[in-house]
This record gives structure tokens, C-alpha cells and sequence, in this order.
């Protein structure tokens, strides 16, 4: 069953991928609409960042297909996804802790036409001002959830049509994973998609239209964020009982 949404910018169809010769997921259907707000939750594990990485290049597809804004995207590559908009905030803060903030984000948008370099870096700061005060401070520098930010404004500099989100809250206090994913909300007001992968369920459905949870590399669930009895219906999903998709 697919839940209807607006128009789907990502179509996700039956697709399987893997480490080698280690299939992870195994045939997935994922279907996110044009300023839409998704959750992937699940347990450890369960294929949540090896979809996130098949999606944008970063492992190969072995069968079904991924459809974004109705361009085939399954050879595309982490730069052809990126250019399409399709935009990848990896786990893990991974920033260029000897460069400056503001050399980290002109370093995201190092494709983009020149003249247009400074004003998406300044408007990816515009989102963060904690960090845009420390500019000219060393990425290496600032606290982990300053580089977090710092993360997603690098995600950011790139306008993503869709932006993918692995785990934000990581590591974060509760004040900063409120920030960083008040900013997801922020977000959707202004039309961006998201793909949210968290481990915090609260949190993440207090900021998502609809959600799915995966465990051991397939979708076991898809619902809306505010439907009654959500929270059981998870449960049962982690936990593998009656799984209800
Ligand atoms: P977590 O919340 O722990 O990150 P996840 O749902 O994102 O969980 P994945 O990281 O996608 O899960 O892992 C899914 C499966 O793929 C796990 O069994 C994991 O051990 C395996 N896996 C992940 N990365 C690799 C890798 N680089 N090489 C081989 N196997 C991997």
C-alpha cells in the first residue's frame, strides 16, 4: 500500500543494494512528495543509512528503481544527485575540521557557478546564525553540535529540492537536537522535502508528515506522523510482530 502524498519527487520502487556480496536491502518502496517531511525509522541495522547511501550514489542498486523528479536516477552518482537535488547529509558531522566554516561551505558548493558561491553561503548561514558568528573559526573548532550544523548548512548551500538527513541528533544535546531539527520544520515551511533518519521517535514525528519504519532491510511500516495508535504500531514493527505495511 502506498500512502498518497503530493506529487512524488522521490520514487523509491522495489530496490535492493548491498555491501558486496552482503544484500542489505531487499526490495524497497519509499515514496516521498515535494515539500514533504518523511521519517526512516527503525532499529540498528535495519538498512535506514545503506538506503540513504544507495539513494544518492553511494552504493550501487542491484534491481528496482529510484525516480527523482522524474529522471531515472540509479546511475547518477553522488555528484549527479547532488546537481538533481537530491542532497546527502551524511552520519556523522563530517566536516573539514582544518578549513574555515566559511571555506567548508564554499567547498560544498564548489560546482555551482562562481558569482553565485558567496550568496549560497551566506544563505545556508542565514539558517545558523551560531555558526555564522564563527565564520572564520576552524570547523575543527567549533562544539559537535555547531559542526553538525555546520553539516547541514553545507547540505544546504546546494538549495536541495530533497534533502536526506542521517541521523542529525547524534551525539547532540537536547537543546541542540530541538535546534537542529526545529530547523527540519524550518524547512518544510519553505518547500524543501526531507528524508529524516533518527533513532529519537518523538522527536522526529513531531516534525514529519508521514513516516516508515524498516527493519532487517525492508519497509515493515508507513503511516501518517499523527495517526492514533502509531506508537504500537512501531513497537510491534521493531520488534517484528505483525509487521503491518
Ligand atoms: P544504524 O542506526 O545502526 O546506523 P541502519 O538502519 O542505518 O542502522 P545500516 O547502517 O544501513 O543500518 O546497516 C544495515 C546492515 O548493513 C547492517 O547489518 C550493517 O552491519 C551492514 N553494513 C553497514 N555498513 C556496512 C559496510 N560498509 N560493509 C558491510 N556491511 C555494512
Amino acid at each position: 500500500m502506498h500512502i498518497s502524498g503530493p506529487e512524488a519527487l522521490l520514487d523509491v520502487c522495489g530496490i535492493s543494494a548491498g555491501y558486496g556480496k552482503i544484500a542489505v536491502l531487499h526490495g524497497v518502496d519509499v515514496r516521498v512528495g515535494a515539500g514533504e517531511v518523511v521519517s526512516l525509522l527503525g532499529p540498528n541495522g535495519a538498512g535506514k543509512t545503506t538506503l540513504l547511501r544507495a539513494l544518492t550514489g553511494l552504493l550501487s542498486v542491484t534491481a528496482g528503481s529510484v525516480r527523482f523528479a522524474d529522471r531515472d536516477m540509479k546511475d547518477a552518482g553522488p555528484r549527479g544527485s547532488a546537481r538533481a537535488g537530491l542532497v546527502h547529509v551524511v552520519e556523522g558531522h563530517r566536516i573539514f575540521t582544518q578549513l574555515s566554516v566559511t571555506d567548508n561551505l564554499l567547498l560544498a558548493a564548489y560546482d555551482l557557478p562562481r558569482r553565485e558561491r558567496a550568496a549560497r553561503v551566506e544563505e545556508a548561514l542565514s539558517v545558523f546564525p551560531e555558526i555564522a558568528a564563527k565564520r572564520h573559526d576552524r570547523g575543527g573548532m567549533l562544539s559537535g553540535g555547531q559542526q553538525q550544523m555546520l553539516a547541514v548548512a553545507q547540505g544546504l548551500v546546494r538549495r536541495p529540492r530533497l534533502l536526506l538527513l542521517d541521523e542529525p541528533s547524534a551525539g547532540l544535546s537536547p537543546v541542540l537536537v530541538d535546534r537542529v531539527l526545529g530547523v527540519v520544520a524550518d524547512l518544510r515551511d519553505t518547500g524543501t522535502a526531507v528524508l529524516l533518519v533518527e533513532q529519537l521517535i518523538d522527536k522526529a514525528l513531531a516534525v514529519s508528515d508521514r513516516v516508515y519504519a524498516m527493519a532487517q532491510g525492508r519497509v515493515v511500516l508507513q503511516a501518517r506522523a499523527d495517526e492514533p495508535g502509531l506508537h504500537q504500531r512501531l513497537e510491534r514493527a521493531y520488534f517484528g510482530e505483525a509487521a503491518a505495511a
